[in-house]
């Protein structure tokens, strides 16, 4: 929505509303009128039964998704914004605004009520304290998830992206490549903010996996693993598990020998194959292994 892209129209409409901006919700609006145009087309969400955005903000983004999607469901957390988004999204009768918080909400549930259990996607511009809990959710909560589209810190998007087995990668991306397929779509500069932030951003899509690439007796263990491998990233990927997890260490030495990698691989080094072969090996059962 043009408007909402002019940096004096959008003072001028907080002004209006009496909004000051809040930093702790990470309240960076998007005004370069390219991005959300961009992020909507790609979302896939011409093609799904609805999308979600979390933190619709002013509603420049929500504004190009109803352009192209059957129905918005948009879930922001600051109150103080409704008035406003009411405004600026007045000619968009396929968009439902829902108060609360995205990590207090049972996603499962808001699927359910607001896409019928149809395959879903979700576009937003992710504020960036939530970043990491907001794609795990999505990612681990079993959704019927069609695909996750948002901007996020630079930084982030490239750990998230890097596939298991890459310097640059976490155990976030573990997950990540288990159930999706990540890509970096475009680079967005702070300039394309207001207020900008400190950092530059970034858009990726994960495309959720109709089934996962590697077998896995059970995918918490996988994440207890990759979570444990990486908690001292320094140590080798033996001493990290021992330590964090509570295992021996000759133990899980032994089950990375049997899986064919030296007993002083680093978590970095461990590919998705051979994590999800050792959380079979480590047969983890929510309790320790002395
Ligand atoms: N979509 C808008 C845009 O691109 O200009 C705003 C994005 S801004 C980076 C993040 C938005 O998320 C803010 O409106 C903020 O109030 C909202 N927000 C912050 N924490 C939230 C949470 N836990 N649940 C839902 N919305 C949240």
């Amino acid at each position: 929505m043009s408007v909402l892209s002019d940096p004096g129209a959008v003072k001028a409409l907080l002004d209006r509303h009496g909004l000051r901006l809040s930093k702790g919700l990470g309240q960076n609006f998007l005004i370069n009128p390219s991005v959300c145009p961009r992020m909507a087309a790609a979302s896939g969400a011409a093609d799904s039964a609805g999308v979600l955005e979390i933190g619709p903000g002013i509603g420049v983004l929500t504004w190009e998704l109803a352009q192209v999607s059957q129905k918005v469901v948009a879930v922001e957390l600051d109150k103080r914004l409704f008035p406003l988004l009411e405004e600026t999204l007045s000619d968009c009768g396929n968009v439902e605004l829902v108060q609360g918080d995205i990590l207090q909400m049972d996603l499962a549930r808001l699927a359910e009520e607001k896409f019928g259990g149809q395959p879903f996607c979700v576009c937003a511009n992710l504020p960036y304290y939530i970043t990491t809990p907001v794609i795990m959710a999505l990612l681990e909560g079993g959704l019927p998830l069609h695909s996750v589209t948002v901007m996020v810190q630079k930084e982030a998007a490239q750990r998230l992206c890097a596939p298991p087995g890459v310097r640059a990668c976490g155990a976030i991306s573990v997950s990540v490549h288990y159930h999706s397929q990540p890509k970096l779509l475009f680079s967005v500069s702070r300039g394309s903010f207001l207020p900008p932030p400190h950092v530059d951003s970034a858009v990726i899509r994960f495309d959720m996996r109709p089934a996962p690439p590697v077998a896995v007796d059970q995918e918490s263990a996988l994440l207890q693993v990759a979570q444990g491998a990486f908690a001292q990233r320094r140590k080798t990927a033996a001493n990290s598990l021992s330590a964090s997890l509570g295992l021996s260490k000759p133990l899980v030495e032994e089950a990375l020998l049997s899986i064919g990698v030296p007993a002083n691989v680093r978590a970095e080094q461990l590919t998705l194959k051979q994590f999800a072969a050792l959380s079979n090996r480590l047969q983890l059962s929510g309790g320790s292994q002395k």
